[in-house]
């Protein structure tokens, strides 16, 4: 019996482009939702903003684009008293700049970065715990597959060696596919061949990037 997570792996598998940024992407993406909708006001959630000083910057601006000013005048205005708070206490300037100095440092780990990171563990592990059944194999073969970063996570997480063999000859091997798409792109760049037009190459460099990097705003 099989439960949701992986059939929502096997949907991001069948996406385009790496599996664990689709999953992230998705998630991140609904769990911003919820929280501009439903629980702006959630004591929990609130105290644990304070606690990081707001969010990082990826994050923060990615929830700007929700355009819900008044969820996010609510949680600006609570952070905006609370750095107004530390600057008001001018009678111990060093300890309020070094106070300052740490809200940068928790602002990296903001409450969207943390929930991504457990959406990327969570995955991966549901990946490793699956790689057996031949339905998921055969549609990860034939798919982008991870990019180095979230294969990095993958195999670093996989105990079992023959595993992680397995899946850096199946990432290899698209890897060269890619190499061999960019050579075709190159190719038909000099003016001899240029008439031909592109093939499915034609967007290999952008793919190329995000083998290598994955996917934009991600990292
Ligand atoms: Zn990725
Ligand atoms: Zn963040």
């Amino acid at each position: 019996m099989k439960h949701t997570p992986y059939y929502n792996l096997l949907d991001a598998i069948k996406e385009k482009g790496c599996l664990v940024c689709s999953l992230i992407r998705k998630s991140t993406h609904k769990f911003m939702d919820d929280f501009l909708y439903e629980s702006v006001n959630d004591p929990g959630l609130r105290k644990e903003i304070r606690e990081s000083y707001g969010f990082c910057n990826r994050h923060v601006w990615q929830l700007q684009k929700f355009g819900d000013g008044f969820g996010i005048s609510i949680v600006y205005e609570d952070l905006a008293q609370l750095i107004n708070k530390k600057l008001g206490k001018t009678d111990d300037l060093p300890a309020v700049i070094k106070d300052l100095n740490k809200t940068r440092k928790l602002k990296n780990n903001c409450m969207f970065c943390r929930q991504e990171k457990d959406v990327e563990n969570r995955y991966v592990s549901v990946f490793i715990e699956n790689l057996i059944d031949s339905e998921l194999k055969y549609h990860y073969k034939n798919s982008f597959g991870f990019c180095i970063p979230h294969l990095l996570t993958t195999i670093n997480k996989f105990k079992n060696r023959k595993a992680i063999e397995e899946i850096i000859a199946i990432e290899s091997e698209k890897i060269s596919g890619l190499i061999a798409e960019l050579n075709e792109f190159q190719r038909k760049h000099d003016y001899r061949f240029s008439k031909e037009g592109f093939g499915k190459e034609g967007d290999s460099w952008i793919r190329a990037i995000e083998k290598l990097e994955g996917k934009g705003g991600m990292f």
